[in-house]
């Protein structure tokens, strides 16, 4: 989990200060509007945690409270706890209650009527009615331990204000440690080369795709493990690219080409580096489908597999503004739309239809 600290989560008390200041400054000029109530403030209130108006018989007390990071702390939980997570929000409507009186109790009054204000960047934050209902629960909950009626609210829709600007999502395969490296982020994922064989139509010569179950035994650089410059110094890696490993992968497609894979090696760069994972899969094709031995090859390329250090991609928040969608491995057009929709919904705050636990960037 990302540590959370104020500074993190943009409250930065020099800029807050100086501004709370001006204000003070602005709002000390109109004291004078008082007198029309044939009320007043006693010396010395501005800049205390409540506001203090005098009346010939009492003193009343005002205060506006904001908390505005503690339900990072509440996404959290839910993050990590989709089933229980919710409770958060309940001990977040307590504790917001709690601060608004604790402000008024610094001048001695006593708390008769709290308001809500709920600030949310976009109304979908309601939608999640499990969520809302812990918060306004809570919240109640807060005013009857204070001895305080909850009089109403406010809860404004911010859209760009509480949310500003855009998320960045880096989802750039397997170039996203490059990227995300110029972010200041540590991203294992690692490109893991792929060949493929494109051969011209012909009659029918495949009834079923045919996947081998294993690939055959590494030799290092592993796929997906480092490069190492002991492994460029010695042996062939330098001239010839890391080794690679097969699993034949074959299937014929509706228009009669067959597609011959796969290949998995270690890559040093995009360019193609060796062919030997190309032979490699033609020499598999051949031996074990002999029918299409003699057909004509209409196409062969080579593609980066973005994998990561344990095989799931990494799914997440890296940033205030930066979040991550990369190391699908071997199965990113399977996985796909699913981890895409993941991706969105952390981004957009929402709950996560599946436990994050697994992708979870720093896991
Ligand atoms: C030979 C081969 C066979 C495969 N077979 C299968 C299969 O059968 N089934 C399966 O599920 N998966 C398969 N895969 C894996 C699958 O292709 C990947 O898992 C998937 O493409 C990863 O998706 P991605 O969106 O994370 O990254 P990518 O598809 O790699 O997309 C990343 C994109 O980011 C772009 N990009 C990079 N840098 C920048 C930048 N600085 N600015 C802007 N854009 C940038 C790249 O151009 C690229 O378009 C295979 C891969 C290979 C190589």
């Amino acid at each position: 989990m990302q540590p959370l600290s104020y500074q993190s989560t943009g409250v930065n008390y020099d800029v807050l200060d100086k501004f709370k200041l001006a204000c003070q400054r602005a709002a000390g000029k109109t004291v004078d509007l008082l007198a029309a109530h044939e009320v007043s403030e006693p010396a010395g209130i501005r800049g205390e945690s409540a506001y203090l108006i005098e009346t010939p018989e009492e003193y009343l007390a005002h205060v506006e409270e904001g908390l505005g990071t503690k339900n990072l702390v509440a996404d959290a939980l839910l993050s990590l706890h989709p089933a229980r997570g919710a409770d958060g929000y309940f001990n977040i409507g307590i504790d917001t209650v709690a601060a608004i009186v604790n402000d008024l109790l610094t001048v001695g009054a006593l708390p008769m009527v709290v308001a809500m204000h709920a600030a949310v960047g976009s109304a979908t934050w309601f939608e999640n009615e499990k969520r809302a209902k812990a918060l306004a629960d809570g919240f109640a909950e807060g005013c009857r331990r204070a001895g305080a009626v909850w009089g109403g609210g406010e809860t404004p829709t911010l859209s760009g204000v509480v949310e500003p600007g855009t998320v960045v999502l880096l989802a750039a395969g397997a170039w996203s440690r490059a990227l995300a490296r110029m972010a200041g982020h540590e991203l294992p994922v690692r490109p893991v080369r792929g060949w493929i064989a494109l051969v011209a139509p012909g009659p029918p010569v495949l009834r079923h795709a045919v996947y081998e179950a294993e690939y055959t035994a590494p030799e290092p650089p592993v796929p997906g493990g480092p490069v190492t410059l002991a492994d460029l110094a010695e042996g062939t890696v330098a001239e010839a690219g890391p080794p690679p490993v097969h699993a034949l992968g074959i299937h014929q497609n509706a228009d009669g080409t067959v597609v011959v894979g796969a290949s998995r090696s270690a890559a040093l760069h995009e360019g193609a580096e060796s062919l030997a994972g190309l032979r490699g899969n033609a020499r598999r094709a051949c031996a074990m489908v002999p029918g299409i031995a003699d057909r004509e090859v209409a196409a062969t390329w080579t593609g980066l597999r973005p994998f990561s250090h344990d095989g799931l991609p990494y799914i997440g928040v890296l940033d205030d503004g930066l979040a991550v969608c990369a190391g699908h491995g071997a199965e990113g057009i399977l996985t796909g739309a699913g981890s895409g929709r993941l991706a969105a919904e952390l981004v957009l705050g929402r709950e996560p239809y599946t436990d994050v636990t697994p992708f979870r960037p720093d896991r």
